[in-house]
């Protein structure tokens, strides 16, 4: 999704939040970086061929057209880009009555969809800076300062000193596969430094969940954060307290399944942006004599990296159920000597650690329902033998709980001869064992149903 979409509500307006050329920083408006295709590692071969389609057909209808973002950066540094982006002078129904196979997205920031199939090629057009106050019905900010619509088109410099990181903001332009750098971007890419464009403080208090993306690119590209970028991050970081719960669980996504669980678990901590995002687990590692609950997480983490390196599958909760199982079972505990049964304790407790986390992280039920089978389930898996053993074994959810407690017991929370036992009793019971649990498929609903070619079509 196109993050100006999402980010609209979040941001409050700072007129001069991409003017700044101080000193040191190296960018300064009114002037660009040409890098002619010779000097540059770009190559079209490269580019996924509908991005190219889109590119050259902006191109041949005289717009200009530029691949931009993430597609550029990773190109250059030889990776394999998620998704290619497209920004152009065209105007959304411009775009729209070029492509057969686009639609108009947002309202608040509006933007062409141009779909293939599964891959959709986002076409932005140019936006003008801020001007703040209400610019009649194509820009609005509202009394709080958030702005809620932005639709004042503007040119390319503009647009660049509105992104986020220096190297996010180069464009490569269709018309001569030159490069255009207006904020330093190229520069950094060599040096493997990430820095924000302009003030670092006005622009993360812009959007605050920039601070977490500095943490995602970081550790995924393995650059540096600057000094500037980053010294007003720990400061800065209760910000995130105001982003809507749903936008922080899409980062929170791409900040632990996207390969670098680990890392971005410790640069955040670093930062003080992971109790932002989990306060009960942060506070449940702040305890001194808890060591064992920092061993579950990072353990868990290096296996979901490891998994995702081997290409299988992984659920954001397990990693969920881990990190809160500290609190959940000090909850458990707190109820059980008031009186509860275990299970109903370890239930009870259960469902106010997730409540208490969605405030911060709205968490949907896919995910909340297979945590509290984890967290049951250990109370069945902690008692071994008899029948509710075999029976265990049968719970969909089976597997994922004995993982579970492998690392608990690798962590040293229970016995490692509870594991063992579980290990050996599963392999003599292979054949009783529930197939997990299928994982719920993301809908898609096509809005266009009467569309002759669905697949491959160039509009
Ligand atoms: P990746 O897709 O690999 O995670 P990306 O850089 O492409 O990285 P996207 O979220 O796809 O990230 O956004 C595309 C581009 O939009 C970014 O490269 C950046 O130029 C701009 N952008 C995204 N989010 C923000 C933001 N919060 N503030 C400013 N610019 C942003
Ligand atoms: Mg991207």
């Amino acid at each position: 999704m196109r993050w100006e979409a999402v980010v609209l509500y979040a941001l409050s307006f700072h007129p001069q939040a991409a003017n700044v050329s101080d000193t040191g920083r190296n960018e300064t408006r009114g002037t660009v970086t040409h890098i002619p295709r010779s000097e540059h590692s770009i190559s079209r071969v490269n580019i996924s061929p509908n991005a190219l389609k889109v590119l050259y057909r902006l191109k041949d209808a005289g717009y200009q057209a530029h691949l931009v973002g993430g597609g550029v950066r990773d190109l250059l540094l030889g990776r394999e880009p998620k998704d290619f982006d497209v920004a152009t002078d065209a105007h959304p129904e411009e775009v729209r009555s070029l492509f057969r196979n686009c639609r108009l997205i947002g309202r608040r920031f509006r933007l062409a969809h141009v779909m293939f199939g599964r891959e959709i090629i986002e076409v932005a057009t140019f936006r003008a800076l801020q001007q703040g106050g209400d610019q009649g019905a194509d820009q609005h900010v509202d009394d709080e300062g958030r702005i809620v619509r932005d639709n004042v088109f503007g040119d390319i410099e503009g647009d660049a000193f509105r992104r986020d990181f220096s190297v996010n903001a180069l464009y490569y332009n269709i018309a001569d596969f030159s490069i255009m750098d207006y904020t330093g971007g190229m520069a950094d890419i060599e040096k493997g430094v990430l820095r924000l464009i302009g003030d670092p403080d006005t622009r993360f208090r812009e959007d605050p969940v920039r601070m977490l993306r500095a943490v995602r690119f970081a550790t995924k590209l393995g650059f540096r954060i600057e000094a500037e970028t980053e010294r007003p991050i720990k400061a800065l970081a209760p910000l995130l307290g105001d982003i809507p719960p749903a936008r922080l669980f899409d980062e929170m996504l791409k900040l632990f399944l996207g390969g670098s669980a680990l890392d971005n678990f410790e640069m955040l901590r670093h930062y003080n942006l992971f109790e932002q995002l989990f306060p009960l687990t942060e506070r449940a590692l702040g305890h001194e004599e808890n060591h064992f609950p920092l061993m579950l997480i990072a353990r868990g983490m290096a296996n979901t990296d490891k998994r995702i390196e081997e290409d299988k599958p992984v659920t954001p909760a397990f990693l969920f159920a881990l990190f809160l199982w500290q609190p959940v079972r000090e909850r458990a505990a707190q109820l059980e000597a008031e009186g509860q049964h275990p299970a109903q304790a370890m239930q009870h407790a259960g469902s106010q650690m997730i409540a208490e986390q969605a405030a911060v992280l709205a968490t949907p039920r896919r995910f909340s329902l297979p945590m509290r089978d984890i967290w049951m389930l250990q109370l069945r898996l902690e008692n071994k033998g008899g029948r509710r053993s075999v029976r265990a074994l049968s719970h969909p959810r089976f597997r994922a709980a004995y993982d579970f407690l492998l690392l608990r017991a690798a962590a040293g929370e229970v016995p490692q001869d509870l594991a063992d036992w579980w290990t050996e009793f599963q392999e003599t019971h292979a054949d009783q064992i529930a197939q997990p649990a299928s994982r719920p498929r993301p809908r898609k609903r096509r809005r266009n149903r009467s569309r002759r070619k669905p697949e491959g079509q160039t509009g």
